[in-house]
């Protein structure tokens, strides 16, 4: 197996996760952070979460988009290393959800940054959260 071989299988045994609430209601991201609990677990998959996005494999990113934080999902996926994915959780980052005709909230996440992974609900629960990074995961070749 070459190196990049190698960094392909290390990432998909151990994906490092940033989770980012972009604008809605906390809602999703206490979801998150309930698949981080003993309860879900996500770290006997080998997912670990993460403070930088120089760090993560991964970027979860919950809520709405609004105009003030619409740039700065750009520059944290900017920042973060090939090969790099990312799971919209929940209505909001999606497509707006109950916040979708708001005075500052803008376009869905997919028109600012590539989505792979889409997972629903208002707010998701923690299985289908799980579901979705594994999906990630799945794309890691
Ligand atoms: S999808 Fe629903 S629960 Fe999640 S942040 Fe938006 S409004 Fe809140």
């Amino acid at each position: 197996m070459d190196f990049e071989g190698l960094k392909s299988l290390f990432r998909k045994k151990s994906p490092w996760v940033l989770a980012l609430e972009a604008g809605g209601c906390n809602g999703c991201i206490i979801e998150v952070a309930a698949c981080l609990t003993p309860r879900y677990d996500v770290e006997r998959f080998g997912i670990l979460r993460k403070p930088t996005p120089r760090h993560a494999d991964i970027l979860v990113i919950t809520g709405a988009i609004t105009h003030q934080i619409k740039d700065r999902v750009k520059r944290i996926y900017e920042q973060m290393p090939e090969p790099k994915y990312v799971i919209a959780v929940g209505a909001c980052p999606i497509k707006g959800g109950m916040l979708s005709d708001c005075y500052n909230t803008d376009t869905p996440l997919d028109e600012i940054i590539p989505v792979d992974a889409y997972v629903p609900g208002c707010p998701p629960k923690p299985e289908a959260i799980i579901d979705g990074i594994i999906k990630a995961i799945e794309a890691i070749e």
